[in-house]
């Protein structure tokens, strides 16, 4: 894949094509407000160079990606008020995502905001983890 797919929207925002509120950029990321903010500052991290998902990009990609997280999520703690921030990458259409230029969002964590965990924390089956455990690792324990 070249490193500008001209199909694809976080590919035109990087060009300056479509429009965009810029909050950080660097030599290989940009950073920008999402259109839909689950919190105030909600942002959306994105490698210069175009590649799907997680699964795709080049570490060098991913370590600035994070790198570039860390300033904004900085910056909504003490510009915002945050209290925290939460990282979130969803990589596949079955993991919620919808634009297929890797991206991480820094999510603005504020005192009394409606936002929850997607599940509910419980007790796993010992025997499910273990075996689990053994397919992921390769290590039958
Ligand atoms: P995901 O579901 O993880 O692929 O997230 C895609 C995110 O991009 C969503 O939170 C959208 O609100 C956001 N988004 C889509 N188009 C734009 C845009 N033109 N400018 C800013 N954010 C966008
Ligand atoms: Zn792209």
């Amino acid at each position: 894949m070249a490193d500008h797919d001209p199909e694809c929207i976080f590919c035109k925002i990087v060009a300056g094509e479509l429009p965009s509120l810029r909050v950080d950029e660097d030599e290989d990321t940009v950073s920008f407000l999402d259109v839909n903010p689950a919190t105030p500052g909600h942002t959306v991290i994105v490698p210069r160079r175009h590649t799907a998902d997680l699964l795709s990009i080049s570490a060098a990609d991913l370590a600035a990606c994070n790198v570039a997280a860390q300033r904004v999520a900085e910056r909504a703690i003490d510009r915002l008020g945050a209290v925290g921030v939460n990282l979130l990458n969803n990589c596949g259409s079955g993991a919620w995502q919808t634009v297929f230029h890797f991206h991480l969002h820094v999510i603005p964590r504020y005192a009394d905001d409606p936002l929850r965990l997607p599940w509910i924390p419980a007790a796993g089956d010992r025997d499910e983890i273990a075996a689990t455990h053994a397919t992921l690792s390769g290590n039958p324990g």
